[in-house]
């Protein structure tokens, strides 16, 4: 795998841990609601803009190690194809091969 293609991957893994904790947060202080407020888990360092979602489609989403939550426009098309599109959020599944394996290997919920 690239350097670069590591590098977004990491990135997104980074974002995705982040969000688990906000999730972990909202529970623990009983905020828990049926919405949240995550990250955006681009490959972007640069991106930390936020999303408003379901808390039943955050769950959707990681439950599967591949696939990641971003801000419509962010998908880097080479690393990973969208699954799905809704006015403020889409989903991106990471390429078969490297940029996958990596995520999976990260996943905070295997
Ligand atoms: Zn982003």
């Amino acid at each position: 795998m690239e350097e670069r293609e590591r590098r977004i991957g990491a990135n997104e893994i980074l974002y995705r841990s982040v969000n688990e904790r906000i999730e972990d947060l909202n529970a623990t202080f009983g905020t828990l609601t049926s919405s949240m407020t995550i990250v955006c888990e681009c490959g972007d360092a640069a991106c930390a803009q936020q999303i408003d979602l379901d808390v039943s489609t955050y769950e959707r989403v990681r439950s599967d190690g591949a696939l990641f939550v971003i801000v419509p426009g962010h998908q880097i098309e080479d690393v990973e194809d969208v699954v799905e599109e809704a006015d403020t959020y889409m989903v991106v599944r990471k390429d078969a091969g490297g940029p996958e394996e990596l995520a999976q290997a990260h996943d905070p919920r295997s």
